[in-house]
């Protein structure tokens, strides 16, 4: 059994996160705190703790697990650079497992995109496409951006130079060394992500469709019950799918 709190528990995720662990026989449910509750108290408590709240809460979380020794899950997206580094920072005292997106399907989207990309190369245009709901707050999804990551590695290109966010205006002929990323909101969509190949004469789409929020919170769960007992690191989901 892993002990286990949840930061976040009165959003989407979070409620997704209490229900999965109500059916998970290896998890135990020590604490579920949102905004206002005892943060320090919920951390002590538990072995992992599972934070989808916001990010700008990670960071001084990290450190607190860091503090008592806790294995942390992250889910939340949309960090700053400097949030980032200082969540990163934590990595030799505490084993992290931070992923943009926990399920297994988008996981196994990430291994078929650095594929198809290997295999295509730049002849092939790259873009990515997602959707989400009207609430989200943070654009592209993390999923993209770690999508958009995989294609500047496997295409060797800078991202920060590679990336093409949108277009609008005179923005001239598509280049041969540019990633498109284009982020679309509207209604309840949980996220879709498409990464499109378009070569000479034919073109390749990579989609992956979340119809609810189990998936991320049976991944999450399934990261948690991973992290107990390993050695402080960064880690990802396709470290705990075995893909890496
Ligand atoms: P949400 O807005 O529904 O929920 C966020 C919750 O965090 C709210 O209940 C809010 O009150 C709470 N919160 C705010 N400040 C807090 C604090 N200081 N301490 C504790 N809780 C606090 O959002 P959501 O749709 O549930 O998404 C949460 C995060 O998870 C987002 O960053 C989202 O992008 C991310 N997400 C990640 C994955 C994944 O697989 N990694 C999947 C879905 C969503």
């Amino acid at each position: 059994m892993t002990r286990v709190t949840i930061v976040g528990s009165r959003g989407r995720m979070g409620r997704a996160l209490l229900a999965a662990a109500d059916t998970a026989p290896e998890v135990e449910l020590v604490a579920a705190v949102d905004a206002g509750d005892d943060l320090a108290a919920a951390v002590d408590a538990a072995e992992v703790v599972i934070d989808f709240s916001v990010h700008t809460v990670t960071a001084s979380l990290a450190d607190r697990c860091a503090q008592s020794a806790k294995a942390l899950v992250i889910g939340t997206t949309g960090h700053t650079e400097t949030e980032r580094t200082q969540i990163a920072h934590c990595q030799s005292r505490i084993p992290l497992v931070w992923s943009a997106n926990f399920s297994t399907g988008v996981n196994t989207l990430f291994w078929l995109t650095r594929k198809a990309a290997e295999i295509l190369g730049p002849a092939f245009d790259v873009e990515v496409v997602e959707m989400h709901h009207r609430h989200k707050q943070d654009a592209p999804s993390g999923t993209a951006k770690t999508l958009a990551e995989i294609l500047a590695e496997a295409l060797r290109l800078r991202l920060e130079e590679a990336a093409r966010h949108g277009r609008h205006g005179f923005t001239g002929e598509r280049t041969t060394t540019e990633i498109g990323v284009h982020a679309v909101r509207g209604g309840d969509v949980v996220g879709d992500h498409t990464v499109i190949f378009a070569g000479r004469g034919e073109r390749i789409e990579l989609t992956h469709r979340a119809s609810n929020r189990e998936t991320f919170a049976h991944g999450a769960l399934r990261a948690a019950v991973w992290a107990q007992g390993r050695p402080p690191g960064l880690y990802s989901m396709q470290d705990v799918l075995g893909f890496s």
